[in-house]
Formats: C-alpha cells, sequence, structure tokens
C-alpha cells in the first residue's frame, strides 16, 4: 500500500492556519476539532486496543464466550478513558454457532474430504452426516436449474462462484445467492454448496439470505476442492457428498451493545450517535470487520474525554452486537430507545474496515449531504470526499433508516476488506493503522459537526421513508438481506 503518511502532514498545516492568525498579539488556543485531530494523529493505544481484540480475543460471533469477553473488554476500555459506559441488553432471536463442518466427497475411483464452512442459519446434520447426490447446477441462473430438473431433487447443488476481488464483487455475491436459494428450494435439493469465492481455499462464513427460517445444510466448500468436484462432474463421473455439520443452535437469548457518551451541554437531550459494530464472525479475529472501527470509535471517545471537549449535544459511541446475524443489537437499540429516537439528529455506521474513508452515503436524504459535507470541510485534506445519496441496507445504520433518523455509512476504499470479508484471513495484519488513525481524524470531524451545527433534520414519517423505498432499490436490498418482512409486517421500523 502506498504511504499516505504526507496527508497527516496536510492536516497538521491546516491546523497551523488558524493558530498563527495574522496580526493577532496573543496565539489563540487550537480551535477543538484541531486538539482532537492532533490527538488521533499522536500516540493513542489504537493499535494496542485492536491488538487485544483480535489477537487476545479474537474471533467473536455473538453467542460465543469470545462474545461476552470482548462486551467486557469494551465496556472496559471505556470506563478506564473515564467515558461514562454501560452494556444494554438486547434480545437475539436464535443461537447459532459452528463447533466443525467436515465433509467427504465420493466417486468412481475418487475420494476427498474438501474443507467446508457452514453458513450462517444453516442447519446442523446427524453426526454420521447427510449423504445424497452432487449435482453440478452451474451458476444457479433459472436456465441452470431447468436443464438440471429433477435431477437437484433431494440433492446437493454445487453453485459455481467468481472470485470475489472487491466490495463490489461481494455486493453482487448477495445479490446472486439471494436469487439462487429460492430455486434450489423450490427444486428440492438436500442443500446447497457454493464453490468458495476466495482464491487459495480461503472459508468464510456467508449468511444463508433466507436467514433462521433456512431448514436445510447449506455450505461453502473451499474453492479449489469445488472446482475439482466441478471437473470431475462436468467429465462425467457422478459424485456424493456427506456432509457433517456439528451446530450450537437454539432460541433467544440475551447479548448486549456497549454504550459509551460524552454528554452535550445546552442541547444534551439531542443525540449524535456513532456507531460500529464489535462482533465478527469466528473464522478470522474480525479485524477489518470490524474490530478496526470498533477501536477507532473508543480512540475519539477517548479524546473528546481527556481533551474535555463538550460540543452542544450528546455524543454517544455504541459498539454494536449481533451485527453479523442480522443487525440485531441495532434493532434492540431501536426498541429499547424507541421513545428518544425523535431526538436523534443523526446514526452513522462505520463497518468497511481500514481501507480510506472517500465519503459517506447519506440515504436518499438530499438535504443531508450538504450537512456531511459541511462537518468534515476542516478535514478535507484528506480527502478528496465525495457523497453518495443513497440507502445502504447490511450494517446498523439500517434500522435508524426505518425510523426516519438521518442515518450514514462510511464509504471507505475497498483495501483488503473484499477477499478477507468473513474469511480465516482477516486478522490484524490487514489493517493499515495509518489509514485508521486518518479515518478517525475525519469521524471527529463528522460527529463534532453534527453535536454543534445549529439546525437538525427531522425525523421522517412512514410515508417519506415509503417513498424512499419506491424511488431507490431499498426494497430489494432489504430482500435480499432476509430483512424486508418485518418492515412490511409493521414489526421493524416506524409505526405508520
Ligand atoms: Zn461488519
Amino acid at each position: 500500500m502506498v504511504c499516505r503518511s504526507w496527508k497527516a502532514v496536510a492536516v497538521l498545516a491546516i491546523l497551523a492556519g488558524p493558530v498563527a492568525a495574522q496580526g493577532s498579539p496573543a496565539v489563540a488556543a487550537p480551535a477543538p476539532l484541531d486538539r482532537l485531530t492532533a490527538a488521533l494523529l499522536g500516540a493513542t493505544p489504537l493499535e494496542q486496543n485492536l491488538h487485544e481484540l483480535t489477537d487476545k480475543i479474537g474471533g467473536r460471533a455473538t453467542g460465543s464466550s469470545a462474545n461476552v469477553r470482548a462486551v467486557d473488554w469494551a465496556l472496559a476500555q471505556f470506563r478506564a478513558a473515564g467515558v461514562k459506559a454501560q452494556k444494554e441488553s438486547f434480545q437475539m432471536p436464535n443461537r447459532w454457532l459452528e463447533r466443525s463442518a467436515r465433509a467427504v466427497v465420493k466417486g468412481e475411483g475418487v475420494e476427498f474430504a474438501p474443507r467446508i464452512a457452514a453458513m450462517p442459519f444453516s442447519v446442523a446434520t446427524p453426526a454420521s452426516g447427510v449423504t445424497a447426490a452432487l449435482v453440478d447446477v452451474g451458476r444457479g441462473t433459472k436456465d441452470d436449474f431447468a436443464r438440471v430438473g429433477a435431477n437437484a431433487k433431494g440433492a446437493y447443488v454445487l453453485v459455481e462462484q467468481d472470485e470475489l476481488k472487491d466490495i463490489e464483487g461481494l455486493f453482487k455475491e448477495y445479490a446472486e445467492t439471494a436469487e439462487i436459494e429460492p430455486r434450489a428450494f423450490a427444486a428440492g435439493v438436500a442443500g446447497v454448496v457454493y464453490v468458495g469465492s476466495r482464491a487459495n481455499s480461503l472459508l468464510y462464513r456467508h449468511n444463508v439470505a433466507i436467514g433462521a427460517k433456512n431448514t436445510r445444510p447449506m455450505m461453502v466448500m473451499e474453492r479449489d476442492a469445488g472446482l475439482r468436484a466441478l471437473r470431475l462432474l462436468r467429465g462425467g463421473t457422478a459424485l456424493s457428498l456427506t456432509a457433517m455439520l456439528d451446530l450450537d443452535t437454539g432460541g433467544a437469548y440475551e447479548s448486549w451493545n456497549v454504550v459509551g457518551e460524552i454528554p452535550g451541554t445546552t442541547k444534551a437531550d439531542e443525540i449524535v450517535l456513532i456507531g460500529a459494530h464489535l462482533d465478527s464472525w469466528d473464522l478470522g479475529d474480525g479485524a477489518l470487520d470490524n474490530g478496526a472501527n470498533a477501536v477507532m470509535l473508543i480512540d475519539i471517545a477517548r479524546q473528546f474525554q481527556r481533551l474535555g471537549i463538550r460540543p452542544a449535544r450528546t455524543i454517544r459511541f455504541v459498539m454494536w452486537n449481533g451485527e453479523e446475524q442480522g443487525m440485531e443489537g441495532s434493532f434492540g437499540y431501536t426498541r429499547s430507545h424507541l421513545a428518544e429516537l425523535e431526538k436523534h439528529v443523526m446514526a452513522t455506521s462505520f463497518d468497511i474496515g481500514c481501507g480510506r474513508v472517500q465519503g459517506f452515503f447519506t440515504g436518499a436524504r438530499p438535504e443531508l449531504v450538504p450537512l456531511v459535507t459541511k462537518a468534515i470541510a476542516p478535514v478535507a485534506g484528506l480527502g478528496p470526499f465525495k457523497q453518495t445519496d443513497a440507502p445502504l441496507v447490511g450494517t446498523d445504520n439500517f434500522d435508524f433508516m426505518l425510523h426516519g433518523v438521518a442515518n450514514i455509512v462510511a464509504d471507505q476504499e475497498s483495501a483488503s476488506y473484499g477477499p478477507n470479508y468473513h474469511a480465516r484471513s482477516d486478522t490484524y495484519e490487514k489493517c493499515d493503522t495509518r489509514v485508521l488513525r486518518q479515518n478517525a481524524v475525519v469521524t471527529a470531524a463528522l460527529v463534532y459537526g453534527f453535536a454543534t451545527m445549529p439546525d437538525a433534520l427531522p425525523r421522517q414519517t412512514r410515508a417519506q421513508i415509503d417513498a424512499i423505498m419506491k424511488s431507490t432499490d431499498l426494497e430489494a436490498q432489504m430482500k435480499s438481506m432476509g430483512v424486508w418482512d418485518g418492515w412490511a409486517a409493521g414489526t421493524r421500523g416506524r409505526r405508520p
């Protein structure tokens, strides 16, 4: 990666401007944002925190003991910094964790044991596994399923996928699998097996789109072995697959978000919320997704507190839990803080690793764009920034969007995010913490700007939120993420 440290110098040069005001006999104290910037680019425990969260605690799927340790650790970080903090309970609807996943492929003169990963919301198998024919269903298109016809019934279908290189590829993969699943289920398959989209046999977790309602074994097979199976099938060798999925599944249980706060002064009841999820999937250590942004958030709160910077509005720093399993922590927050949502001026989510912040998604709310642009203007040296006024589903801004709260998602350069997404390779060293520190500066400017600006956007009505659904691809995104039903039924989001 190209060294970007010159940009830090550029920011400090900007800082020098107002301090050395021309003709001023006394040197003015630096503005709060300048002090925050200098502090965040200086010596802070950011790297140490990321090391503790990813190397010591490691992967921390909600429901695991590592996740509980991560909650206690995050709370302790806030408190050690003197930031007022608490953990807030919410209910996870379903337990889902993988204990182990194994597979054996057999055919005439062929036997091998590919590595697999169970997909979240897959069902378990008996210890001896579930054995069925393995059928090549191409890319799982309508035509592919028509070609395979009745052979898909009672079989595992093996779906070919492109190699994933970046975030665009990831969105495409999510959209495609959400279409493939219903076709496979309609064909009466025993289970779905995706040829892994990552090179070098890298395993990863990719949620089943249908979510907890799923009734079949679902898995990702390491790419190299998946391609081998496809070549055998296409060469005329019939294959069977035995999948042994040992899963820890169950009903609802309690989990916690961790909430820190810098209380406001003159508008303390108005809240600017900045969130990043603390949970991760378990194959990797959850550095890019999303330990980096969780520790960035702690670092910003720490510096606000240390420097005694108290804006007019309250800044709430929230480490969400249960994000990977359906944004459950932020959903829980909108339930327990329902009466307070009217006073939420803005909610922002950071969830795209350590790539440079290149702008923000502003949720199809044009009046929000100039406010974001103005808030980050003081740190323009870290740009260029470009706002994208589109709604985004798939991270913790979502339930705020459904409640009409102005919501923002950081748009970050892909950097190493895509190929390591939910994978064993999501580890500490994939994060360029120099870039993360610069993102902290941009983030501090964003929240400071919203916590001090004179006006705030009102909460939208259900009709206004509905209008966004109709004018954008929001409904399609929600369906492909399996979160449409709650909104349609009136159990999630703002009531009509
Ligand atoms: Zn994430």
